[in-house]
């Protein structure tokens, strides 16, 4: 379950614990925050959320459930600005986003099959150099942006990525990487993002242990 960090032992009892841990997934997804009742349409989510569609992208590629106030709004918003280059399959190369970025960094644009604003893309540029010396023999993999869940607009206007740090080798990504995240956060804020560390703090949009990473615009 998203952002509980609780762990219940299967007993078959719908005790407290379980009201308690219903009530905060359907604040979550805005589903209500009766918890004690186990209706169909919250049933049905976990269900998504248990197979991983929920986490999927709409049929007409739009993300899914951006159920924070104000995020699906900000996400056409960041529309409307344009995607230049939309039709290469896994979006821009980095020079390409440079190039974007130098002149348009508030364009939603694709890059390794993702989308944000070119600036967002311009910064992880950065940071994915920072972290080929910081981190040999790893690698930033980017596992949400547009799509994310996050409280305020950030994802929903492409500034926010989610990342985590893998071995290149096998992209293994073990949960023990809270242990380097200090430093991966460290980098981020030095590339220019502003950071929520969830390898080491839970949040309520807690989806498992990752970086969330924003680029803004410096004032
Ligand atoms: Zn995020």
């Amino acid at each position: 379950m998203p952002g509980w960090r609780g762990i219940l032992a299967e007993d078959g009892c719908y005790g407290p614990q379980t009201a308690k841990a219903l009530t905060f997934f359907k604040k979550v997804l805005g589903t209500g925050v009766d918890g004690r009742c186990l209706d169909s349409a919250t049933e049905k989510l976990l269900d998504e959320v248990h197979s991983g569609e929920f986490w999927s992208r709409s049929p007409d590629g739009s993300p899914r459930h951006l159920r924070q106030a104000g995020q699906e709004d900000a996400y056409q918003r960041a529309l409307a600005s344009g995607h230049p280059l939309r039709e290469e399959r896994d979006g821009l190369s980095p020079e390409q986003v440079r190039r974007v970025a130098a002149s348009h960094p508030d364009r939603l644009v694709r890059y390794r099959g993702f989308e944000a604003r070119a600036l967002t893309f311009k910064r992880f540029l950065a940071l994915e150099k920072a972290v080929a010396q910081g981190f040999p023999g790893h690698r930033l993999a980017i596992t949400c942006t547009t799509g994310g869940k996050h409280a305020g607009t950030a994802h929903g206007e492409g500034r926010a990525l989610d990342l985590v740090l893998e071995r290149i080798r096998d992209g293994y990504r073990p949960d023990t990487h809270e242990f380097d995240s200090p430093r991966l956060e460290e980098l981020a804020r030095q590339s220019g993002f502003e950071t929520l560390n969830e390898y080491l703090h839970g949040s309520p949009w807690w989806t498992g242990p990752h970086l969330h990473a924003e680029a803004w615009p410096e004032p």
